[in-house]
């Protein structure tokens, strides 16, 4: 079982903070060349210097333009000298409100981002990567919620689920090519965005609610990071792999 990623190329988006800026870290520990991409540069160069420069690059990257999406991947083989190998579809955003209440701007904004900018990114990267007759993996970032639906984020689950649809019809039409395309279900992750919530009593009302009775850490999605990453799941592809603490077995 091989997780190393050594020799390989890895682009992140959304990287510029929250798991994005961990999953790089971790992808570049494991060996290999990241770039990280989100919409602002300036706030990747931090990142860049802490990963080592010339093992980690920063390209600009809107993932609801297709001409950004383009220029990422150019920018990224620039940087580099090869083709991406493994991409961390990682970009997303939530609005959190009753469906009722949920504005049409919202609901595009949302579906976007997770499900259409994702599509453009994924496609991009595996147009790229079977033109250079390379073998590739592209994890995108799901969640629970895409899965089994909670309440006053349906925008964001009903992109969720579209993605993990996409997921699937994706690698069954690239499987010939020898591209894999998974995806990581994160349950609740403890991050700076989230974490003022989860101190209080409905945060922690949530908690209890979880089999495990915690909130995931960044770490506990890197081994199954990984795992979708690398060689060590050559036989996985449509795969969709929850990391939760048991929240989607919860007791009804
Ligand atoms: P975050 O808000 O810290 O990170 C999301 C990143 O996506 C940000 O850097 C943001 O700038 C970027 N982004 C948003 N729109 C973009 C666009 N148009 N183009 C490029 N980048 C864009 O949140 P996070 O918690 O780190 O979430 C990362 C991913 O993990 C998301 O897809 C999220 O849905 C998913 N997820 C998170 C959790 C959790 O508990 N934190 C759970 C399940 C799934």
């Amino acid at each position: 079982m091989d997780l190393r990623l050594d020799g390989k190329v890895a682009l992140v988006t959304g990287a510029s903070g929250g798991l994005g800026r961990h999953f790089a870290g971790v992808l570049a520990a494991a060996g290999a060349t990241v770039v990280l991409a989100a919409r602002r540069t300036e706030k990747l160069a931090e990142a860049v210097e802490e990963i080592g420069p010339g093992r980690a690059h920063a390209v600009p990257l809107d993932v609801t333009d297709p001409t950004s999406v383009t220029a990422a991947f150019e920018a990224a083989e620039a940087a580099t000298g090869a083709v991406v190998d493994v991409l961390v579809n990682n970009a997303g955003l939530a609005k959190t409100a009753p469906a009722l209440e949920t504005s049409p701007q919202d609901w595009r904004t949302v579906l976007d981002t997770n499900l259409t900018g994702a599509f453009h990114v994924a496609t991009e990267a595996a147009a790229r990567m079977k033109a250079a007759g390379r073998a590739g993996s592209i994890v995108n970032i799901a969640s629970i919620v895409g899965l089994r639906p909670a309440g006053a984020v349906a925008s964001y689950a009903a992109s969720k689920a579209g993605l993990i649809h996409l997921t699937k019809a994706l690698a069954l039409e690239l499987a010939r090519d020898d591209v894999r395309v998974n995806a990581l279900a994160p349950g609740y992750i403890e991050t700076d965005i989230n974490a003022a919530f989860f101190a209080t009593d409905a945060g922690q009302k949530l908690i209890k609610r979880i089999p495990q009775r915690r909130l995931g850490r960044m770490s506990d999605l890197d081994a199954p990071l990984l795992m979708l990453c690398s060689d060590a799941s050559a036989f996985m592809t449509g795969a969709v792999v929850p990391v939760d603490g048991g929240h989607l077995v919860s007791s009804l």
